[in-house]
């Protein structure tokens, strides 16, 4: 879900963009006006993350898969990496990477389906892992780290997708972090890479693709070819956005009431019940489940009939699965449990 806020300003600026006489959908990326568009979202997503000087900003088209494979060949100068897995998205980034060198999976929440995040404080770190690799927010199974791993000084390396922004992270915590865009900020299709400069080396593996080559996007102020224009301009007034509406803290604030009102509901309900332990649960994607298949699927044709929609878990897992991000307002989180209570008594 994307602000409304937002949508109607991009409606309203679709065909003259401040006086361009064109939209942002057919503007030159080297014209002025894009360069000033391109600008003033990295600056406002610096001053959202207070992003250290030293770390660069890269807007990469590909989305997240694509970044499951830049990572190792850009990251990779021994040829080895540790990667943490708690759900799809890591397992899937981990099968990538070893394309690429020697995996060593060092953690994994595998033995309970993923329902929480295994203690990281003390792991068997690789001695020659060029970094050590996390899923930040697991979307599917809806965990989230609550801490990071101690990486006994080995780079940290995250994917945020599903919390970007949803709260702050500490940038100097990471190597590099890195999301795709379309949970918490625009339209599919590209990922925000935010990466400390001594990790940006020229000798990268030999087979990288020069698109996904974060020294030459770095070098080229990410536009080295002809970016996602329009994703970029609508992740911008997204930042802007969020930073009317109080910045990350906000954010923060907003989306823990959101889903303590969820979670206090799952947490009583004789019906419903969330399948992540307590101290993993992420603020973004909250699964729950009735504990029968047929009710579940009752449930979802019911809810999706009184206009909630996307309630339905994802392919691989089942069950239920609420998404409240960012843009998802307070008053959709209460209607969604006053439907789950009359559908309780109704079902009891
Ligand atoms: N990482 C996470 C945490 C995700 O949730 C997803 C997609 N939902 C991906 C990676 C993959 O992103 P994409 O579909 O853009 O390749």
């Amino acid at each position: 879900m994307l602000p409304e806020e937002v949508l109607r300003q991009a409606a309203a600026e679709m065909m003259d963009y401040q006086g361009t006489g064109e939209s942002v959908m057919e503007m030159s990326h080297r014209s002025k006006e894009f360069k000033k568009i391109i600008d003033q979202a990295e600056q406002d997503l610096r001053d959202l993350l207070e992003i250290p000087d030293n770390y660069k900003v890269l807007f990469m088209q590909g989305g997240g898969n694509q970044q499951f494979a830049a990572v190792p060949m850009n990251l990779m100068k021994n040829g080895v990496a540790d990667y943490i897995v708690t759900g799809q998205w890591a397992k899937k980034a981990a099968k990538e990477a070893e394309k690429y060198g020697k995996v060593n999976i060092i953690a994994s929440s595998a033995d309970k389906t993923f329902s929480y995040i295994p203690d990281c404080s003390d792991l068997e770190v690789s001695e020659d892992a060029d970094y050590v690799y996390i899923c930040e927010n697991n979307t599917i199974y809806g965990t989230k780290y609550k801490t990071l791993p101690n990486t006994k000084g080995k780079t940290l390396v995250a994917d945020v997708s599903s919390c970007f922004l949803s709260e702050k992270h500490d940038v100097t915590k990471y190597g590099l972090l890195w999301g795709g865009v379309q949970k918490n900020i625009g339209p599919a299709g590209m990922a925000i890479v935010i990466i400390r400069e001594d990790l940006i080396r020229e000798d990268v593996m030999a087979c990288t693709p020069t698109i996904m080559n974060y020294k030459i996007t770095a070098d080229n102020g990410s536009l080295y070819n002809t970016p996602p224009c329009y994703n970029i301009y609508i992740c911008g007034l997204v930042f802007q956005w969020m930073k009317r509406m109080g910045g990350l803290d906000e954010m923060k604030r907003r989306n823990e009431e959101k889903a303590q009102i969820l979670y206090d509901y799952l947490d009583q309900s004789k019906m419903f019940h969330a399948t992540v332990e307590p101290d993993s649960r992420s603020l973004m994607n909250v699964p729950f489940v009735t504990g029968d298949k047929e009710l579940d699927a009752k449930f979802i044709r019911e809810s999706e009939a009184a206009g909630f929609i996307n309630l339905k878990g994802h392919r691989t897992v089942g069950g239920m699965r609420a998404s409240i991000y960012n843009a998802v307002p307070r008053e959709g989180i209460v209607a969604l449990v006053e439907f789950m209570k009359k559908f309780e008594q109704e079902n009891a």
